[in-house]
């Protein structure tokens, strides 16, 4: 999120907390502002009474200035009750959703905003403590608008509104400007690579340096076009052009099958490759080729990145609300400052620590789109010369389908 807007939204929270203890304060002070008419008040009592009373007013004021300033950087924010019922909307929200702020509090959220989408929303993290997503707004210009709620110790929840309208578009034209390179790219490659693997059929026949020459030819186109397969899959991905297909699945028996076709890689780098599934996991709603090839790229890390004679374990397990999988290896681990970029596209962590195992930089970066694209995320936990836990869980109650694209 925009600096700006989080120095804003910390801005109001503060104060609200301000206010909040000062309100709190006052009424353990017994101090009120209704005095009856007549009452005799001690000079200094009325003193202090004067006192309170102006520093209500300042902090009031202050959250009120907090709201503007909110309303400023153009971030919407809307308060609803345990009931469903709208209690705040500010200015912007009330744009962005295409509505007038005033008539708003008092109903509930369907009949205010008449969207089942943002309904969803509000309804999931009340239940669950927080939810995501993005609204296509019906009106002539269809804004896009993304809203993050959480539900406050309190039981009511906080929505912010972001309109993201111009970074999808900026999104759309990078992800179709990359398709197309891609789709190109493809043909050429693919032939180059034919070609190579043919001449080190014949490698016998040639000269050793030229053996060697090919040989290093193969391996490098084989890279190339292994990139373009994998951009033009997180294109698919990230476009959304190519839907979910949805049905109920095992996530246990999913790790398995995926061990399962790791086995003869694992085997070549002499990892030995466990699963283990804690108790009956329920099933989750997914797409189980994208959840096969996210967990594929994680498990293909892990391999890759073990020492000979080490052991990776798949860990599938469920709490209330998720599924939870995650890959642990004892590999080199990641350095601290990059693990905060190792999701990102084309992101390879420092040659020297790399050298020799290869890769396009785009396996996490699929593997986080799958897992969002299922309303789920996913993280990593790494100490150097310990190893790391890749993890993703996903929601027991199926996927969010609306889920954000990103970096
Ligand atoms: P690559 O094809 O380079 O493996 P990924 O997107 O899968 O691309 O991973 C990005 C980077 O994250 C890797 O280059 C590596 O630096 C780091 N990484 C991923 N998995 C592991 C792991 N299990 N152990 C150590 N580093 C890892």
């Amino acid at each position: 999120m925009d600096p700006v807007v989080l120095v804003a939204l910390g801005a109001l929270g503060a104060l609200g907390a301000a206010a909040l203890v000062l309100a709190v304060g006052l009424q353990r002070r017994g101090v009120s502002r209704v005095a009856s008419v007549g009452e005799r008040i001690a000079p200094d009592a009325a003193q202090a009474l004067a006192r309170a009373a102006s520093a209500e007013e300042r902090a009031a004021a202050a959250v009120r200035d907090a709201g503007v300033l909110v309303d400023l950087v153009g971030i919407g924010v809307v308060r609803v009750a345990e009931d469903f019922t709208v209690v705040t909307v500010n200015e912007t929200a009330a744009r962005l959703l295409a509505r007038r702020a005033a008539g708003l509090p008092g109903r509930s959220v369907m009949e205010a905003f008449t969207d089942h989408r943002l309904e969803e929303i509000v309804q999931t993290a009340l239940r669950t403590g927080a939810a995501a997503g993005e609204l296509t707004i019906r009106t002539t210009d269809a804004p896009t608008v993304l809203v993050r709620a959480r539900r406050t110790p309190a039981g009511d929840a906080w929505l912010v509104l972001e309109d993201v309208s111009e970074l999808r578009r900026l999104q759309r034209i990078r992800t179709e400007f990359i398709d197309n390179i891609a789709h190109e790219l493809r043909t050429p490659l693919t032939t180059v690579s034919l070609l190579a693997e043919t001449l080190a059929l014949e490698a016998d026949q040639l000269p050793p340096r030229t053996a060697e020459r090919i040989a290093k030819i193969e391996v490098e186109t084989g890279h190339l076009v292994q990139m373009v397969n994998e951009l033009l899959d997180l294109s698919k991905i990230e476009s959304g052009s190519t839907a979910l297909v949805l049905h109920d699945v095992d996530l246990a028996r999913l790790a398995n099958a995926t061990a399962e076709r790791l086995s003869l890689f694992a085997e070549r780098h002499g990892v030995r490759l466990l699963v283990e599934a804690e108790g009956a996991v329920p099933r989750v709603r997914g797409d189980e080729e994208r959840l096969g090839q996210a967990l594929l790229n994680l498990l293909h890390n892990a391999v890759k990145f073990s020492p000979v004679g080490a052991e990776v374990v798949v860990r599938v397990a469920a709490s209330e609300h998720e599924a939870v999988v995650a890959v642990v290896d004892h590999g080199p681990g990641i350095p601290r400052d990059a693990l905060s970029r190792v999701f990102e596209r084309f992101y390879k962590g420092d040659r020297a620590r790399t050298r020799g195992v290869g890769g396009t930089g785009l396996g996490l970066s699929i593997a986080r789109h799958v897992v969002e694209a299922h309303g789920g995320r996913i993280w990593v936990e790494s100490e150097e010369g310990i190893g790391s836990t890749f993890a993703f869980a996903l929601p027991l109650t199926g996927p969010d389908l609306a889920a954000t694209p990103g970096a």
